[in-house]
C-alpha cells in the first residue's frame, strides 16, 4: 500500500526549490536562507482530538497541519514545509490516506508549504496521524511567551468560545497575519489559542513572570458560544466558553500600549486585533468590567 501512497503523492506534489531532496530519499534537505528554523510538531488521534465516524478525513488532514500553522504564526514564523505521518487503520488505509491529502493539500498550496516527506503505517487500530512543520524566523527574531512586561496590553484577534460546533476543525491558522505583525510591529510575547484564552494567556503570563487583567467586556464572544450557551442548560455563559473552550487558533499578543494602539488601528491586517487586556506586576490573573475593581478570574482550559 504505502508503495502506491507514494506514487500517487508524488505525482500530487510540485517541486519545491526550497526541498531539493524530498519524498523518495531516505530523509529530505531544505534549503533555507535563514540560519535558522523553527519546527513544531503536533499529533492527533482518532477518539482524542476528532471523531472520525462523523468528520470527513479531509477535515482531518486540514487540521493536522492548520494546528502546526497556527503554532508556527505564534512565533511569527513562515511555514517552509511540513513532514507528515499517517498511522492508519488496516482496512481502505490508501482511500483514507488519500483523503487526509486531499484536505490538507490545499492548505499546503494556500500558505506555499513544501509537504517534504513523512511515514505511512498499517496497523490493526485508530487513525492517529502525526505533522511536523519548519518554518522561518521572521527578520526581528521570533516571538516567544516569555517577554511580556508590566503595563503592557494584551492583543487578541478574531473572536473567541463555541469551536466546537465547527471552528476546531475548519479555522484558517493566522499565518498571514502573523508574517504582517513580525515585519511591521515589535510583539513583546505571543502565543496561539488551543488550549483555552485564559489558560493559553496563562503561559505568556507565568513565562514572563507576570500577572494580567482582562477587560471582559472587550473579549470578541464568537457567534458559536453564544449558541452553545443557548443550547445546554449547564449555566455556562457565552463569555465562559471565550474564556475556556479553546481550539479557536486565534492569535493571543502582547504589546506595549503604543504599538498596541497602532496594530488595533490598522486596517489593512488580514483580521480586526483589539487590545483585550493589560499585564500587571501582580501575579496571577484578574478580570474587571468598566468602573468594577478587578476580581480573580478562574484559568479554564483544557489540560493536557
Ligand atoms: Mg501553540
Amino acid at each position: 500500500m504505502e508503495a502506491e501512497f507514494i506514487a500517487w503523492l508524488r505525482g500530487r506534489l510540485a517541486a519545491d526549490p526550497r526541498v531539493p531532496v524530498g519524498i523518495g530519499s531516505d530523509a529530505a534537505v531544505l534549503d533555507l536562507p535563514s540560519q535558522k528554523a523553527v519546527v513544531t510538531t503536533d499529533a492527533l488521534m482518532d477518539g482524542v482530538d476528532f471523531v472520525l465516524s462523523e468528520v470527513s478525513p479531509r477535515r482531518v488532514g486540514w487540521k493536522a497541519l492548520a494546528v502546526n500553522l497556527s503554532d508556527l504564526a505564534a512565533m511569527g514564523a513562515k511555514p517552509v514545509a511540513a513532514f507528515i505521518s499517517l498511522v492508519l487503520p488496516r482496512e481502505n488505509a490508501l482511500a483514507l490516506a488519500q483523503e487526509l491529502y486531499e484536505g490538507l493539500l490545499p492548505l499546503a498550496l494556500r500558505f506555499q508549504v513544501a509537504i517534504a516527506g513523512g511515514d505511512t503505517n498499517c496497523w490493526n487500530g485508530p487513525l492517529a496521524l502525526s505533522v511536523t512543520a519548519v518554518g522561518e524566523p521572521p527578520r526581528c527574531g521570533v516571538w516567544t511567551r516569555g517577554r511580556a512586561r508590566p503595563g503592557d496590553l494584551i492583543l487578541a484577534s478574531g473572536s473567541f468560545g463555541g469551536s466546537i460546533l465547527g471552528k476546531h476543525l475548519d479555522f484558517t491558522p493566522r499565518v498571514e497575519l502573523a508574517r504582517q505583525l513580525a515585519e511591521r510591529y515589535e510583539i513583546h510575547a505571543a502565543t496561539d489559542v488551543s488550549d483555552g484564552l485564559s489558560l493559553d494567556l496563562s503561559h505568556i503570563l507565568s513565562e514572563s513572570g507576570v500577572g494580567a487583567v482582562l477587560d471582559l467586556d472587550a473579549i470578541a464572544i464568537a457567534d458559536a458560544a453564544r449558541e452553545l450557551a443557548q443550547s445546554r442548560t449547564d449555566g455556562i455563559t457565552p463569555l465562559d466558553h471565550a474564556l475556556g473552550d479553546g481550539e479557536d487558533f486565534e492569535l493571543l499578543l502582547v504589546a506595549s500600549p503604543a504599538e498596541a494602539a497602532r496594530i488595533a488601528s490598522d486596517k489593512s491586517l488580514d483580521a480586526p486585533i483589539r487590545p483585550i487586556g493589560t499585564i500587571t506586576a501582580e501575579r496571577g490573573l484578574r478580570g474587571c468590567y468598566p468602573g468594577h475593581p478587578p476580581t480573580p478570574l478562574a484559568i479554564r482550559g483544557y489540560q493536557h
